[in-house]
Order: C-alpha cells, then sequence, then structure tokens
C-alpha cells in the first residue's frame, strides 16, 4: 500500500502528462535523447495548448531562419502584473552544450502551471531553446564524448553550419541567429540576459559555474551590481546544498600531483562574447555553466535551479535592477557634460578575492571518460574573476566611415541599433582627426574565418603623408558615415569603430581591403577608411595584448 502510494506520489509531482502537461524529449525518451528544433517547437506549441500567455516572438526586421534554413524560434511569456521585468534567456549558443535547451523548457512549464507565480506575475520573459538550430540538429554520439550523454542521439555541435562559433560573433555580427539576437536587444530591451553551457575544463568540486559580464570598457557600477546579484545567488544556492562558483578554470589548466592548482581564472573581457556584450549597452548579462562531468539529468537539474535562482533575484530586486540600469545609462550621458571620456583598450584579470576550492584529481577510462573520483584536495586559491581596464585613451566625439564602405559597414551598425548620421551632421567646430599608425599585428593564422588585424596608433590633426595616397576631400567628409559616441550606445560605437579596439570591424577584416595590401596588391595607397572628429591630439597607445585565452566554455 506504501508503496503504491509513493508511486501514485511520484507519478503526480513528477510526470507531467498525467494533467496533460507535455514532456520535454529527455523525459519522453527516459534520456536517451535531447530535442531538436522541431520537437521544441512541438513541445512550446503544446504548452500553448494548456494555458494562455506563451506566444511565438519575432522581433520585427529580424531574419526567421538560418543560413540553411533552420527556423529562429522564441516564446514571450509576459507577467500579469504592473511593469514586470524584461529578461532574456538564451539556449543552445554552443548545440553541444544541451542542458538549457531542456531545462528552460522545463522552467516555461512550470511558470504556466502556476509553480513560481512571483516569477510568472513580475518576469516579461523571452526563451530562445535553440539558438544555434544548425547546431542543434546535427545531433551525433561522438560529440563531447568525455561527458556522459544521451546515448540515443548524443549532443549537437558546437558551431553554426557555416564552421563559426556565434558566441564569438556579437561584435563582426556575420550570422543571422546575430542579427536576430541583436534585433531583440533592440526591440525588446531586457533588463538582463542569461546564456545557458556546460563547461569542457577543470575538474572541480562545483554543480555548476556562472559568471556576470566581465567587459572591458563598460559602466564599473553596473559590473558591480552584476557581480553581487550572482555572489548572493550563491550564497543562497549554497544554503540548498547546491555549491556553485564564477566560471573558470585552475591554474595550469591541467593540474597534476606534482603541478598542483595555484589560482583559478576567468576567461575574456571581450565584447564578443554573448554575456559581455549586454554591459555595453548598459544592460545585465548572466553566464551559466552546468558542470560537464555531473551525469545528463544533473546538469539539466543543476541549470534549472540556477536560471530559477537568478530569476528569483531579480524580481524581488526588480525595483533596483532597474535603477542600476538606469544610473548606468544617465552616468555615460553625464560624463560627456564633464570633459574628456576615456576608456580602455584593453583588460588585465584581476584578483577578487581569496577562495575555497576543490580540486578533484578525476579516475579516466582508456579512451579518456572521466569515470570516478581518486579524492579531493580542499585549496584556498587566489581567484581571478574579474577584469580590470588598462591602456586607456581619450575617445573622440564620433568617427566617419568612408563612403567606399558604407555598404559592408552600415548595415552592422544599424543591426547593433547605433545612431548613425551623415557626415555632413558631423560637428563643423572640431577636428578632423586622421590615424597614425605606429604599429600593427596581422594575426599569423585565421580565428572565426578571419585574419584579425589589430593597430596602435593616435589620432592626430594631420593626414600622415603618403605619396600618391587618396585624399578625402569636403564632399567625401560629407558623404561620410558619421557616428557620434555622445549616444546611448556610445560605449559599444567605441569598441565597435576605434581602429584600436580588438573587437572593431578593423580586428574583424571589414576594412582589410584598405589596410591589408598584400604584394598583389602594388597600385595607389587607399586612405585610412575611418577618421574621427574630436580636440586633436590624443595620446597614442601601444596596446597591450589581451591574454591568450586558455579554454573555451
Ligand atoms: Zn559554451
Amino acid at each position: 500500500m506504501r508503496s503504491a502510494l509513493r508511486s501514485l506520489a511520484l507519478i503526480l509531482t513528477g510526470a507531467s502528462l498525467f494533467a496533460g502537461w507535455p514532456q520535454t524529449t529527455p523525459e519522453r525518451t527516459e534520456l536517451r535523447r535531447t530535442s531538436t528544433v522541431a520537437e521544441v517547437r512541438a513541445f512550446m506549441e503544446a504548452l500553448r495548448k494548456q494555458a494562455p500567455g506563451l506566444e511565438p516572438y519575432q522581433p520585427k526586421g529580424a531574419p526567421r531562419a538560418t543560413e540553411t534554413g533552420k527556423p529562429l524560434l522564441a516564446w514571450r511569456l509576459k507577467g500579469a502584473g504592473k511593469d514586470p521585468l524584461r529578461v532574456y534567456v538564451n539556449a543552445n549558443i554552443h548545440a553541444g552544450e544541451v542542458e538549457g535547451k531542456e531545462a528552460i523548457q522545463q522552467v516555461l512549464r512550470e511558470l504556466l502551471q502556476g509553480k513560481h507565480p512571483e516569477l510568472r506575475r513580475n518576469l516579461d520573459l523571452v526563451v530562445m531553446p535553440a539558438y544555434n538550430a544548425d547546431g542543434t540538429d546535427a545531433q551525433d554520439p561522438a560529440i563531447r564524448s568525455y561527458q556522459p550523454n544521451p546515448t540515443e542521439s548524443g549532443v549537437g555541435r558546437r558551431e553554426n553550419a557555416q564552421g563559426l562559433d556565434l558566441n564569438r560573433d556579437l561584435m563582426k555580427v556575420a550570422a543571422p541567429n546575430t542579427r536576430w539576437l541583436l534585433a531583440m536587444l533592440n526591440e525588446f530591451d531586457p533588463a538582463a540576459v542569461l546564456d545557458l553551457h556546460t563547461t569542457n575544463g577543470s575538474t572541480h568540486g562545483f554543480h555548476l559555474t556562472h559568471g556576470p559580464a566581465c567587459t572591458m570598457g563598460a559602466d564599473e557600477g553596473l559590473l558591480a551590481f552584476n557581480r553581487k546579484m550572482l555572489v548572493e545567488v550563491r550564497e543562497r544556492l549554497k544554503t540548498e546544498g547546491m555549491p556553485t562558483y564564477d566560471y573558470g578554470n585552475f591554474v595550469p589548466y591541467r593540474p597534476t600531483a606534482e603541478k598542483p592548482p595555484t589560482a583559478w581564472e576567468t576567461y575574456d573581457a571581450h565584447p564578443r562574447l554573448l554575456t559581455n556584450y549586454p554591459a555595453l549597452r548598459n544592460r545585465l548579462a548572466v553566464l551559466s555553466e552546468s558542470y560537464v562531468y555531473r551525469s545528463w539529468p544533473d546538469r539539466i537539474s543543476d541549470t534549472r535551479k540556477f536560471v530559477l535562482a537568478c530569476l528569483g533575484w531579480m524580481v524581488e530586486h526588480r525595483n533596483d535592477v532597474r535603477s542600476q540600469v538606469r544610473e548606468a545609462q544617465d552616468r555615460w550621458t553625464a560624463a560627456w557634460a564633464k570633459g574628456p571620456v576615456s576608456l580602455p583598450l584593453s583588460a588585465k584579470l584581476k584578483e577578487v578575492e581569496r577562495y575555497a576550492f576543490e580540486w578533484v584529481d578525476p579516475i579516466r577510462d582508456d579512451k579518456g571518460h572521466l569515470t570516478g573520483e581518486k579524492g579531493r584536495t580542499r585549496l584556498e586559491l587566489p581567484s581571478f574573476v574579474g577584469f580590470e581596464g588598462q591602456d586607456f585613451v581619450d575617445v573622440p566625439a564620433g568617427y566617419l566611415v568612408d563612403p567606399a564602405f558604407v555598404p559592408r559597414v552600415l548595415p552592422v551598425l544599424q543591426a547593433h541599433g547605433l545612431r548613425v548620421q551623415l557626415g555632413t551632421s558631423r560637428p563643423k567646430s572640431l577636428a578632423v582627426l586622421h590615424f597614425q599608425e605606429s604599429g600593427r599585428k596581422l594575426a599569423p593564422g585565421a580565428y572565426q574565418g578571419v585574419f584579425t588585424l589589430e593597430l596602435q596608433g593616435a589620432w592626430k590633426a594631420e593626414a600622415p603623408p603618403k605619396k600618391q595616397q587618396a585624399a578625402w576631400t569636403p564632399a567625401d567628409l560629407d558623404r561620410a558615415l558619421y557616428i557620434p559616441l555622445d549616444q546611448p550606445l556610445g560605449r559599444l560605437a567605441f569598441y565597435l569603430l576605434d581602429p584600436r579596439s580588438s573587437d572593431s570591424l578593423v580586428y574583424w577584416g571589414a576594412f582589410h581591403s584598405a589596410l591589408v595590401r598584400g604584394d598583389g596588391m602594388w597600385g595607389e595607397p587607399p586612405r585610412f577608411p575611418i577618421l574621427a572628429v574630436g580636440r586633436g591630439e590624443v595620446n597614442a597607445v601601444s596596446a597591450t595584448p589581451m591574454s591568450a585565452p586558455r579554454t573555451q566554455e
């Protein structure tokens, strides 16, 4: 009798099928498979039949599909309360990291079932469970075979069908997925973006690691608030028996008994990453990394718990979230009234605290699969989970882009939502400044399909003397694009357009025909395709290169 009652209780609490609620693909298949794009859509359609509120979401003018025709599908669940907080949750940008895709479907079902009334009332959610739609459907048991996986389907592919890592595409906007995302940010304008991943890296004792935006050049107050949110979420989850910490890896990356860990380090301060990009727009972000060596159902359940904890914190602090975002925006506007605004061209890792870590010494089988633990060592280590800006420069009033590059550059600037004007509207009281290049590094190997270009130099009132170089005529200046930095997205405009920025359109090759002249291009030299407008003579900098990425989440 007792066991019968227990079974009944399990059915009532666990299997949602009982009440007609849809099940996710892992739930339906006893964990043998993860969802395809079509299965996500079928689940969402079934949810919509069960309860009102969930609607398909498509930002105006955004692509509806990837290059191969896979649909880009998102849904919106708008809270019934007064002025709900807008939040966007992204999953499967790396489609081998499938846990977020499954967890967010469960979270939406629970919200519609009335299990989290505070969240249901006070959140206006947009979710895209299968952001990398091509990778989502390219499932293969051979992918990420070092982790416990759904046995039948395996998991999807990291990159999109063109071979691009979509989590490096936020600035250059090469993929339709990115154009969709930027259109969503411009239209829906969430206060926070959550992006759900799974680690590949260190064997640590946390169930999940997470990160706030760590963006070079973003508002320091907002970054500090972003960190505070995750420290408080971490402490709350700890009391519930779920150890979590800032995303990172041990140094050295693969410690041994002879070379044990000496530090913990996070990853990258570039805005090309989805969880760094929103901070340049004065918005919050959360990176979630379920732990690769937890079991497959545990990884889903950890991600679900973490997402709910973050959403809970944001709802509880929603007035604070709103005022922090507004104040960051106001500080940027106010800075222009005070005189030269300066921003960093690079960033270095910063020790934020010392923390007690558990280094897990794993047992691996002959194929390298982790099958158990030899033991755990408790270590207090310096934790480098933040960045400090360096190589600060005074930013100009704006940039002019050569009319010859308008077809290539304008669509990218517009996708970002920047205010772009004609050169005729540049402030005529200020000087037109020319870039004096003092050094360059053209990458010897390609990165995301581009031989990237890092330039050093300074803006000067005189054009560098170069024989036969095409001059800028007054008509050229008038026909150029003018992008003022004194606009709400001015920080973003700086990192896209300053030739010294290591995430700029120069870096990503948009101007290579003018800036990278191979031996076969022997004619008259073209002019430098970007000018600045400003007060003249700003500091020259030889930017310190960012530390080389050690790993990829
Ligand atoms: Zn990832």
